[in-house]
């Protein structure tokens, strides 16, 4: 398949993975965070920590919306479902995500008007074939789905469809680089920058990271040789001494991101002066919230919320795992409690929670290699 083989070629892939050997030092540890979740999802797709020296250590990052969700919005967006008007709208990923009295699914299950949409448009669509409803829209994502729902507020706002609104849970993801750099239990090398979020707002916001921290940061794409040749651009940058945004993925990131997307959100969005992220708490201007001019469709004032805070189950390790400080296997409810099919996190819901993708890729491949190694 063309664009996609070439990133994925054997040869190209072993001749990348020795020069990740020369370049290491063998007396040194690398620690090197992956923000998007996209990213560890191909990580542990691809096997790509199976190719990689023993002291290059991949750490994932805060990166997946789902995951970083708080219990508590979960539950605030069900309840506005329970208004017998309501049609509550949300992403598939979002469906099984567990709040404290059930998933989307489970309401659904249970009678509400609880729908998968493709994209916040779809959710406009079905507010215009059902004037009789009140369609919600729950938003999610960091920037990279922020401006679709920014252009679909304009739209609603332009042809006046007053039967329809938006539960905001947008974040952004600097606020979210900067907690864990300041983090005292996080000791990190460098970045693997996000691919999708940079689509949007390009390269330069990341300047700071490698000026004021000196931490370089390498902006990659999900592909295995995008990964890889990222991997090698750290490890150069750390064996010259430098530290440097680099963009590996230039065939799709602009240095200065994409002005009408960023133009979009601008019209619309406006940050909140603090919001709640699971496992790291309250971030400052870490999330969106929609303008006065758009009062109208923001679900938040057009309904009365009431802001519900859930603490996570005792023994759910979710925070240290979103933080990078424990493995998905090293917490205790891995594989027992909390699997794909019963989630107890976040984590283990999205296909791009760290927990899901290590248990669909390396936890699978451990247990069906043990399942050879004693046969019945
Ligand atoms: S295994 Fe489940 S409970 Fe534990 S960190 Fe992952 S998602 Fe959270």
């Amino acid at each position: 398949m063309k664009f996609v083989d070439e990133f994925r070629d054997p040869d190209v892939i072993a001749r990348t993975a020795d020069e990740i050997r020369r370049l290491a030092d063998p007396g040194r540890h690398y620690r090197l965070m992956e923000v998007c979740g996209g990213h560890t999802h191909a990580i542990y797709r691809f096997g790509l920590k199976d190719v990689l020296p023993p002291n290059i250590e991949l750490i994932h990052g805060p990166g997946c919306p789902v995951c970083v969700l708080p219990m508590g919005r979960i539950d605030d967006g069900l309840a506005l479902a329970r208004e017998p008007t309501v049609s509550f709208t949300a992403f598939g990923d979002m469906m099984r995500v567990p709040g404290a009295h059930g998933s989307p699914l489970e309401h659904k299950a249970k009678g509400l008007d609880v729908r998968i949409v493709y994209s916040p448009t779809d959710a406009l669509k079905l507010a215009r074939a059902n004037p009789d409803r009140h369609v919600m829209f729950f938003a999610i994502g960091f920037e990279t789905t922020a401006p679709s729902t920014a252009l679909t507020l304009m739209r609603a706002k332009a042809e006046g469809i007053g039967n329809f609104s938006v539960f905001c849970n947008h974040v952004t993801i600097i606020p979210a680089i900067r907690a864990i750099l300041d983090s005292p239990d996080m000791r990190l090398d460098g970045f693997i920058g996000p691919g999708h979020v940079s689509t949007v707002i390009g390269c330069r916001p990341y300047e700071w990271i490698a000026r004021d921290e000196q931490k370089p940061i390498v902006v990659s794409g999900f592909e295995p040789l995008d990964l890889l040749q990222a991997i090698v651009m750290l490890l150069r940058q750390m064996k010259d001494g430098r530290a440097e945004v680099e963009n590996q993925y230039r065939r799709v990131v602009p240095w200065e991101g994409n002005r009408a997307a960023l133009a979009a959100m601008a019209e619309v969005f406006e940050l909140r002066p603090y919001f709640e992220w699971r496992g790291l708490g309250f971030i400052s201007q870490s999330a969106l919230k929609l303008r006065d001019a758009y009062a109208a469709w923001d679900a938040e004032r057009v309904f009365s919320v009431a802001g519900v805070r859930v603490t996570d189950p005792k023994a759910a390790q979710c925070g240290e795992v979103l933080k990078g400080v424990l493995k998905p296997a090293q917490c205790k409810l891995f594989g027992k409690e909390c699997t794909p099919e019963h989630p107890v996190g976040a984590l283990m819901v999205s296909s791009e929670g760290s927990c899901a993708a290590y248990y669909n890729y390396e936890h699978r491949k451990t247990a069906a290699s043990l399942r050879i190694l004693t046969p019945a």
